[in-house]
Order: C-alpha cells, then sequence, then structure tokens
C-alpha cells in the first residue's frame, strides 16, 4: 500500500479527552474516530488490526470444534421476554421500535437467540455436542464509556455458545474453549490469565475472565506470580483428547479480581514473594451456565434413554475490539505503538528518506515491488516529507519493521532495516533485506 493512496489520518496534538495511552495512540496513529460517545468508525489502519485478531480468534475457535455463523444484531424483544431477561436487563439495553410498533432491541449478547436456532432443529443427543460462535457488533448502553475502544458501546465481540446433554459433557466443552483462550491470546503475543470469576445468579465454579495485567485495567487482580510463566498448549493440542490437566494447571494457582477475592486464602495459598497485586483488563470470559435458558426456552434433546433431557449451555466471550486497545496497553513506548507482528496493520514499512531522490525512488519502488511480490504486507511512506516527520509517523503507527532507504545509504549499496520493537538497526543490502523477509 502506498501511503499517497492510503488513508492516515494522523493527528499531531493529544487528543485531551484520551485518559489512557491506548486511546490517546488509537486516536493519534488514525485508527479510529469517534462518532458518538462510545461510538467509532474504524478507519483502515485500525480496521486492519481488527480484522487480524477477529482471524486468529476465528482460526482458534474453529481448531476447537465451534462452528461459525453469523446472527443479526437486531432482535425481538419477544425473544427475551421468554428467557425473563428483557425486563430484566435494564437500561444498557438499546430497545428499538420498528415501524409496525414491533419491539426490537439491538443485541448485547446471544443466548436466546441461540438457544431458538439450537431448538428449532436439534433434537438428539446424537447431534451433540455443538458449539455455535459468531463475531458480531455488540451493543451494551454503557453508564461510562471510556477508554476509547476498550469500553464502548458499540463494540465486536466473539461470543461461542456450547450445548451438550449433560453437566459431564458441557465441562468438557467448557475445557475446550478455556484452552482455546489460551492459545488466542497467546498468539497476539499476550499473557492473558484465566482467573475465578463471578459466576452470577447460577452458582458453581465454573467461570473464568482472561484479564491481561496493565496499570489501567478496570479490574484489581490477585494472584500467584508463577500462573505468568506457564505454559501455553501449542496447535497440535487434542481437542478431543483430556483436556483436564491443562485446565487443572492454570486453576491451580491462585488468580482472582477482586469481586471474588479471598485475602485469606490469597495468604494461605501463596508465599508472599510470590504475591502479585496489580490491575488488569477483561478480554475475555467463559462461562457454564447450566440450563438457564433451556428451562425456560424449552431446548431439549432426546436421551440414549429415550427420555428428554434439558440442554446443558455455557457461553465464551472475546472482546475483538477491546483487544485492540488491550494490545496496544501491553505494548507501546512514548514514541507510538509496538505491534507484535501477528496483529500489525503491515509488516514493513518502506520510509523514502529523499522523496523525488533519483536514486532513492527506484530503490524504493523496488523494494516495494519485490515485497509485495514476497506476500509481505507492505506500507511504502511515499509522501513529501522530512525524514524527521516520517520517522515519528512510522514510530507511532508501530509497523513492526522499518526500512529506511537514504541517498547516503544507497551510495554504499546500503539500506537500514529498523525493528520497532527494541528500536535496533542493521544496515544491509536491498536483496539480503529482501532475504530477511522472505515468508
Ligand atoms: P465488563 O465487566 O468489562 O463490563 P462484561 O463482563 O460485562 O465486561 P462479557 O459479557 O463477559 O462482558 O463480554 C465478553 C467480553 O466482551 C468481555 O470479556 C470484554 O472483553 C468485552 N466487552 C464487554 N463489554 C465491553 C464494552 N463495553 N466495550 C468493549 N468490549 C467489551
Ligand atoms: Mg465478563
Amino acid at each position: 500500500m502506498r501511503l499517497s493512496r492510503f488513508f492516515l489520518p494522523i493527528l499531531r496534538e493529544t487528543p485531551k479527552e484520551a485518559e489512557i495511552a491506548s486511546h490517546r495512540l488509537m486516536l493519534r496513529a488514525g485508527m479510529i474516530r469517534q462518532e458518538a460517545a462510545g461510538i467509532y468508525a474504524w478507519l483502515p489502519l485500525g480496521f486492519r488490526v481488527l480484522k487480524k485478531i477477529e482471524q486468529i480468534v476465528r482460526e482458534e475457535q474453529d481448531r476447537a470444534g465451534a462452528v461459525e455463523l453469523l446472527m443479526p444484531t437486531l432482535q425481538l424483544a419477544d425473544l427475551w421476554r421468554e428467557s425473563g431477561r428483557y425486563d430484566a436487563y435494564g437500561p444498557e439495553m438499546l430497545r428499538i421500535k420498528d415501524r409496525h410498533e414491533r419491539e426490537l432491541l439491538y443485541g448485547p449478547t446471544n443466548e436466546e437467540m441461540i438457544t431458538e436456532i439450537f431448538r428449532a432443529s436439534i433434537r438428539s443427543y446424537r447431534d451433540l455436542p455443538k458449539n455455535l460462535y459468531h463475531i458480531q457488533w455488540k451493543f451494551r448502553d454503557e453508564q461510562r464509556p471510556r477508554f476509547g475502544v476498550m469500553r464502548g458501546r458499540e463494540f465486536l465481540m466473539k461470543d461461542a455458545y456450547s450445548f451438550d446433554v449433560d453437566e459431564t459433557g458441557a465441562r468438557l466443552s467448557y475445557n475446550r474453549m478455556f484452552v482455546a483462550y489460551l492459545r488466542t491470546f497467546a498468539r497476539m503475543g499476550l499473557k492473558a490469565i484465566p482467573m475465578r470469576a463471578e459466576t452470577g445468579p447460577i452458582g458453581g465454579d465454573l467461570s473464568h475472565e482472561f484479564l491481561i495485567l496493565a496499570e489501567t485495567g478496570e479490574s484489581g487482580v490477585f494472584c500467584d506470580n508463577e500462573v505468568l510463566d506457564l505454559p501455553v498448549p501449542g496447535e497440535d493440542v487434542d481437542y478431543d483428547g483430556d483436556l483436564s490437566p491443562i485446565v487443572r494447571q492454570w486453576t491451580s494457582h491462585y488468580a482472582a479480581t477482586q469481586d471474588v477475592h479471598d485475602e485469606a486464602r490469597f495468604e494461605r495459598e501463596v508465599p508472599l514473594e510470590r504475591r502479585l497485586q496489580t490491575r488488569g483488563i477483561e478480554v475475555g470470559q467463559i462461562f457454564y451456565f447450566g440450563t438457564k435458558y433451556s428451562v425456560p426456552m424449552n431446548a431439549v434433546v432426546s436421551g440414549p434413554d429415550g427420555v428428554e433431557h434439558t440442554i446443558h449451555g455455557g457461553s465464551y466471550g472475546v472482546g475483538v475490539s477491546r483487544l485492540v486497545g488491550a494490545i496496544i496497553e501491553a505494548f507501546h513506548d512514548e514514541n507510538g505503538i509496538k505491534w507484535p507482528e501477528p496483529v500489525a496493520p503491515f509488516q514493513v514499512v518502506i520510509l523514502n528518506l529523499k522523496q523525488g531522490g533519483s536514486d532513492t525512488d527506484p530503490a524504493c519502488e523496488q523494494l516495494y515491488a519485490a515485497l509485495t511480490a514476497q506476500g509481505i504486507d507492505t506500507l511504502y511512506h511515499d509522501l513529501d516529507e522530512r525524514p524527521g516527520a516520517k520517522f515519528a509517523a512510522a514510530d507511532l503507527i508501530g509497523i513492526p519493521w522499518q526500512i529506511l532507504v537514504g541517498p547516503r545509504g544507497l551510495a554504499e549499496g546500503k539500506i537500514e532495516v529498523k525493528r520497532r520493537s527494541d528500536g535496533q538497526r542493521e544496515l544491509m543490502s536491498p536483496a539480503d533485506a529482501l532475504a530477511r523477509f522472505d515468508a
């Protein structure tokens, strides 16, 4: 992509309304634009990152055996009356009427709708287990939308829903999502820690929130710091096999958010030098809720014994759009963003340090064409700007690799390759640079 053709409205000034680094950087780097409180347009740079994150989430859901579909954003109020949640949900739900005075709502979540879809066609335990998910915009009329996309009103969520004939089966489904989440966040370069979470009115011990540690997080967290070094299962993990040892390993260390924190237990279980008390950002939550929706909505299957069984369900959310901000909180410095490669909007940015130069222009064009042919997502900064402005822009938008092409280096047949994550620079020939990025 040539910057001259792209759309990258970089801001010079730091926006005053932004309280935390990720929000400031997303605005400055031209990734998002606020259209209303908690409602954002995703500009091209931000949209690329959002799609990368979405795709990693999708691949790991698929690997774990979940099946993708797409449900609408608008739902009928009557569906929510069936479960009893229409009145219970409160002012966070955006309620709408159509021209026929039919009551609709902009979905904050999809338990009711997926249960309706499930019960319309699944009749037998032989069709179970099933796990269906979608990646769709949600609306919650948050009292205090803030921190940009971290707490928006309209936000992108992956939500999966599992259906099993009994609790034993539901626990296996839960474990599959638990492991899928470990892998999903690790692939984005994040250390997300599963923490015991409030289970709400249903009770039971089966809900975990996945949090990444960050001073700017909204949740207080308490954990055994050994949990930070636990191994994440590889892509060869067998989702049909026994995942409970993995889940047990991760849940045997103390890790809890402030809502469920038990100080006495913390002190009993974790030696002083391993006690970590900090803040975190919730990037996902998994939940076993049993028959909470299947009972009122009559979702049943016939069992091997011939009798009807009310299905046992779970739901599993990932904050896809929140992750864009969360990743920046984890990876930035005073100059800008430092994208981990798997989610970066481009892999390489070429900086032509003398736009219009008889040597630099063809060298940049050749590099750009060759990298693109190699399948490397490359941004070519081809605007007529001073080198200083190009360096600052490249550091701000955080592309993992910068290729600096200037007349002095070229005279010796060299260009400079800079790694954004640690600032390391290396002089090399264009051919060596191309070989380095050969995928
Ligand atoms: P929170 O406690 O942060 O309000 P929640 O527990 O209400 O979130 P869930 O219902 O668990 O949210 O939704 C699944 C995921 O969706 C969360 O883990 C979070 O990453 C994301 N999410 C929830 N609310 C928002 C929001 N207002 N803006 C952006 N992402 C959100
Ligand atoms: Mg939650």
